[in-house]
């Protein structure tokens, strides 16, 4: 027997396309497959950067990178003109390609019901795969003759076989795609090419630069992947990637097709039972995590601005005629859209409206649908007025009016809420909500998720800001920041509760437009502002809002939320707002024993001051 090829895998001078080659093992692959004389191209929609891949002269001529969405089937197919173009038709394809939503952890309870996690792992995989079969198919038909050492390799983690919690959507691709597609595929790619194969590898845990990277993590690897490993090591990149080389290779894989190669080092399972979770207590009952208590208190706001938003802090000489009527649509659109949702999902009597006593007098026909709906109702300056721009006489002059105005639509009822228009609040503000027996504000954000005291005055001393003209040494010095009171001391009792709010917690800033105002965007999907809001309730759900340690001991967290008619009100928007909060009321019913709850700012303003969990 005779040796033609200086290897045994004998793919010297073959096209590798990678897909997802960015990520570590499959950067390693490339190294591998180039060092093997494979020409490469890698589709991703970021590149490896050069210094990772170290190429000599010779490997950078025979390395090609194409940015690509591989979730859209117009990119990946222009992809493989490109790589056409470049190399030839590439006869080994790696499907290295897809994400996970590793960070989300949550159970299958919690699942976002619009995931499309496992749907999109699938498609990378499948649009790949059909591409690159495709661009084989037409190679042939233009030759008459097939193409040589035609092999796909298909890689996963084996979520889909060794349980692994909250990872549901990635075990429903895995398995798809290592159990399923694969031994499909095999039989019909010999239609088209004889000799052709697909397989797959299932390589977990890794050792790759992502995990190395983060400090703390090999703690977790060590928990919840080595801990079954008997050679108590995980896989390096490279003996991955030579796994890939190896079924790549025709020669060297002979007649394997259609496997699901493991090249996790043995792994026995996944490690369920996390260090934090305490001590795992053995008896009757079975296993049992210790109890630990949440609690999120959400607190929905409305800022009904109506006309008062163009006349005060948004005034602009340059505002038209059309800029006003979208005062007009929030008071006579928006505000009864918001109302009609509040009430679908019952929770009118517990929502805060801060209303600019200009839009209650304006429109008295939604002034009294919002007292009808038994909100609370705070205040907003009368025509939203910027408080830096008024003497404190004119400060006091809007608030005495403005509580006389709310008290009397509420029958006596005062107002005990603030809301600064554009969060304008200044030292002189404070002093009158005190003066003037208000509970709370909610116009800062010294944190986001939890409620505090603030002192009076605020801040103690003005920052020193830098005056160039002066010596260095006049503003080299640190501001005094108060220390937050007791509870239930005489300070603490005195104080004014803030609930922060801020531009990160509302619909205005991106969703809405006002011409003059840079502030202002406007034009952003929903999808986007809705995730962002998700991203902070879930993350606040894992970390934060535990009564029994961390920053919310004894009072959980607080998720406060800033709508404004004219915006949430809005067709293309408020259907958004719907399902936010439909999927925050199905939160509430799975939560356990009221753990989170649609509150009023005046009811969590008691409960921070009163200590109440
Ligand atoms: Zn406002």
């Amino acid at each position: 027997m005779t040796t033609s090829s200086p290897s045994s895998l004998a793919i010297e001078g073959s096209h590798v396309l990678i897909t997802g080659g960015a990520g570590g093992v499959s950067s390693t692959a490339t190294k591998e497959f180039l060092a093997n004389g494979c020409c490469v191209t890698v589709l991703d929609k970021r590149s490896v950067a050069n210094e990772t891949l170290a190429l000599t002269p010779e490997q950078k001529e025979q390395y090609f990178y194409v940015e690509v969405d591989l979730t859209s089937e117009s990119s990946v197919e222009a992809a493989f003109v490109a790589s056409n173009a470049r190399f030839g038709p590439p006869c080994i394809l790696i499907a290295n390609s897809g994400t996970t939503e590793d960070n989300s952890r949550r159970p299958i309870w919690e699942l976002d019901a619009d995931s499309k996690a496992h749907a999109t792992n699938i498609k990378e995989t499948l649009l790949a795969v059909k591409h690159f079969l495709l661009s084989v198919k037409r190679f042939q038909e233009s030759t008459g003759k097939e193409l040589a050492n035609v092999a796909i390799v298909v890689t996963g983690s084996p979520t889909a076989v060794f349980e692994q919690e909250g990872h549901v959507d990635h075990a429903v691709s895995e398995a798809t795609l290592l159990h399923g597609f694969v031994r499909v595929v095999q039989n019909d790619i010999v239609r088209l090419n004889s000799k052709a194969r697909i397989n797959a590898v299932v390589s977990s845990p890794i050792n790759t630069l992502w995990i190395e990277d983060r400090p703390g993590d090999q703690k977790v690897m060590d928990a919840e992947h080595r801990a079954t490993v008997a050679s108590k090591k995980g896989a390096k990149p490279e003996e991955v990637a030579r796994t890939l080389l190896y079924l790549a290779s025709h020669r060297a894989t002979g007649h394997i097709r259609g496997v699901c190669l493991d090249a996790e080092g043995g792994i026995e399972g996944r490690a369920i039972w996390k260090e934090q979770q305490g001590p795992i207590r053995v008896g009757g009952q079975g296993l049992a995590p210790p109890i630990r208590r949440r609690r999120m208190r959400i607190c929905l706001s409305v800022d009904f601005d109506g006309l008062s938003g163009y006349l005060g802090t948004g005034h602009d000489p340059h505002n038209t005629l059309s800029d006003y009527s979208a005062g007009l649509l929030s008071a006579n659109v928006g505000v009864g859209r918001l109302l009609r949702l509040f009430t679908k999902w019952s929770i009118s009597d517990k929502v805060t409206w801060f209303t600019p006593c200009h839009s209650l007098e304006t429109f008295p026909d939604a002034a009294q649908q919002i007292i009808r709906s038994r909100a609370e109702i705070g205040l907003h300056g009368y025509s939203h007025e910027g408080a830096y721009s008024m003497t404190v006489e004119q400060e006091r002059d809007v608030l005495e009016k403005c509580i006389d105005i709310v008290t009397k639509l509420q029958d006596g009822k005062r107002p005990v809420g603030y809301r600064a228009p554009l969060y304008q609040i200044r030292e002189t503000t404070v002093q009158l909500l005190q003066d003037h027996g208000f509970l709370y504000d909610s116009s800062m954000n010294a944190h986001d998720a939890l409620p505090y005291f603030l002192q009076n005055p605020f801040p103690v001393d003005e920052p020193h800001v830098p005056d160039y003209s002066q010596n260095a040494s006049t503003w080299m010095m640190p501001t005094p920041i108060p220390s937050q009171p007791l509870r239930g001391s005489a300070e603490a009792e005195n104080a004014l509760v803030e609930i922060p709010g801020s531009w990160y917690t509302e619909d205005m800033t991106p969703l809405g437009f006002y011409p003059y105002s840079a502030n202002t965007q406007g034009y952003v999907s929903v999808d986007v502002v809705e995730k962002m809001w998700w991203d902070r309730f879930d993350w606040l759900w894992e970390n934060e809002c535990w009564i029994d340690e961390g920053p919310g001991q004894g009072f959980g967290s607080v998720f406060p939320m800033i709508l404004h008619p004219e915006s949430a009100g809005r067709a293309h928007i408020v259907g958004m707002i719907d399902k936010f909060i439909a999927k925050l009321v199905a939160r509430t019913r799975v939560a356990m024993n009221s753990e989170i709850t649609f509150e009023t700012f005046e009811s969590v303003a008691r409960s921070w001051k009163d200590g109440s969990s």
